[in-house]
């Protein structure tokens, strides 16, 4: 008999089915026993009877998590006894053969068969392999997934060719402390805190590029959204006519992975309740400006042209109040803040042509034009109290001729965690890495 998966089985009614999972929750209701069984595709109630001897004594041993093979028959669920939160609350199987496949070895460290957990976010990360299997938690990744493929889908659709690009670097790629120091045969390497220069040089041979790849920050950050590998959804594209463009592509882009989530993962979004408004029209705002609004109607001043987190969320919340965008665009960071590859804006040089994406109160993604000037480059780098010589073999990509080009690096996890409402950017990911956190 071939496997049936458990989302079938309203479609089975009447109908012989064998199913296999783990054993979810057990339940004893005087000589019945109910199993919900669990497998990638939902969860189904399964009845035990008595008369059915072998299933029955095999059904005594289970526990949580015992991965089993059952056959039966589907049955409608008894009126009132149907549960309407899950698409099988309708039906339930009464089991005629149950196969043991594995056995838990030790007794669970938490359980896991709740709808909420509700667990401290450290037990939650220390029994991963555990508390994956929640099907709240499984949902985060199930979204993610989704999030992934849209990116492909909208980048390959827009002529964007996919590129890989090493992570083991021999120079600390933009300079900074941010770097993981590894020791590399007899010498010493860095992990790539960013694409950059290499999606730069893709963009001088395929004029539009996208990757998919890990990131490393050495950040010793302690917050909600920050770990130390991450997942960057980068882009770069050739021959723009202005930095407009880049946001444009990346408007569309989270326009089609937030119309794409929507559709696939109902579900999973019902279950965090989270809601979603449309992309469409995203404003787009300097920062100057960002900061006027901040001062005039959320009395905050900053102390220098740049925006903190606290600012980040407000700026959000006005976004959300005045032009019904979850998003919000700023733009003409000034050169102290940005990269020394960052385009210098024409009608104000203390400005960069860059923008910052933000989402519900949080920067998912920076951006901007890059200089494309060979001469003036080697200018900029100098003007940042940078050393040309360092950064020789990214200046090759300047000597043979480079369109005008720019791009994005867009965060991975920071667009589930703020689609669901996570707390931490950590419950976004399989097994963070943060300063303290290098196992399971
Ligand atoms: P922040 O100011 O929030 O620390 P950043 O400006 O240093 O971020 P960028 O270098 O602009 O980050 O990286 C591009 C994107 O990658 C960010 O907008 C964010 O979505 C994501 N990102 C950056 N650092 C981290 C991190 N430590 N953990 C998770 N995601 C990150
Ligand atoms: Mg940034």
């Amino acid at each position: 008999m071939r496997r049936n998966l458990i989302n079938e089985t309203p479609n089975l009614i009447g109908q012989k089915v064998k199913l296999a999972g783990w054993v979810n929750v057990r339940r004893d209701h005087g000589k019945l026993i109910f199993i919900d069984l669990r497998d990638r595709s939902g969860i189904i109630q399964m009845v035990i009877i008595p008369d059915k001897e072998d299933a029955y004594a095999a059904a005594k041993e289970l526990r949580s998590e015992y991965v089993i093979e059952a056959e039966g028959l589907v049955k409608k669920r008894p009126g009132g006894a149907a549960n309407e939160k899950i698409s099988t609350g309708g039906v339930e199987v009464e089991v005629e053969k149950i196969k043991i496949l594995s056995a838990p070895t030790v007794e669970l460290p938490v359980d896991i068969s709740e709808d909420d957990l509700n667990l401290h976010l450290e037990t939650l990360l220390d029994n991963r392999v555990l508390t994956l299997r929640n099907k709240k938690v499984k949902a985060i990744f199930t979204v993610y997934s989704e999030i992934l493929k849209a990116y492909t889908d909208f980048m390959k659709a827009e002529d964007f060719t996919e590129i890989k690009t090493p992570k083991i670097l021999s120079a600390a790629t933009e300079g900074g402390a941010n770097f993981f120091k590894i020791s590399y045969f007899e010498r010493e390497a860095f992990l790539a805190q960013s694409p950059q220069f290499y999606k730069q040089a893709g963009a001088g041979i395929f004029e539009r590029v996208f990757e998919i790849g890990t990131v490393f920050r050495a950040e010793p950050h302690f917050t909600t959204r920050h770990v130390n590998e991450y997942t960057g959804l980068d882009a770069e594209m050739s021959f723009i006519e202005n930095f407009s463009e880049i946001m444009d592509e990346l408007e569309m882009t989270m326009a089609y992975i937030i119309k794409e989530v929507q559709k696939n993962c109902a579900e999973e979004l019902e279950m965090y309740k989270a809601e979603l408004l449309p992309v469409k029209g995203i404003p787009r705002i300097r920062l100057t400006e960002a900061l006027e609004i901040l001062d005039k109607e959320y009395g905050k001043k900053m102390e220098t042209v740049d925006i903190d987190s606290e600012g980040e969320r407000l700026i959000c919340e006005w976004a959300k109040k005045n032009h019904n965008s979850d998003f919000i665009f700023l733009t003409h960071y000034p050169t102290n803040v940005r990269p020394f590859y960052s385009m210098p804006s024409k009608e104000d040089p203390r400005f960069t042509e860059t923008f910052d994406l933000l989402f519900k109160g949080l920067e998912i993604a920076s951006g901007g034009q890059r200089i494309h000037d060979y001469n003036q480059l080697v200018e900029n780098i100098k003007k940042h109290h940078l050393n040309p010589d360092d950064f020789e073999h990214y200046l090759d990509i300047f000597k043979f001729g480079m369109p005008p080009h720019g791009g994005w690096g867009l965060g991975s996890e920071r667009i589930v965690q703020k689609m669901l409402g996570l707390k931490s950017i950590k419950e976004a990911l399989l097994f963070p890495r943060d300063v303290k956190r290098l196992t399971p």
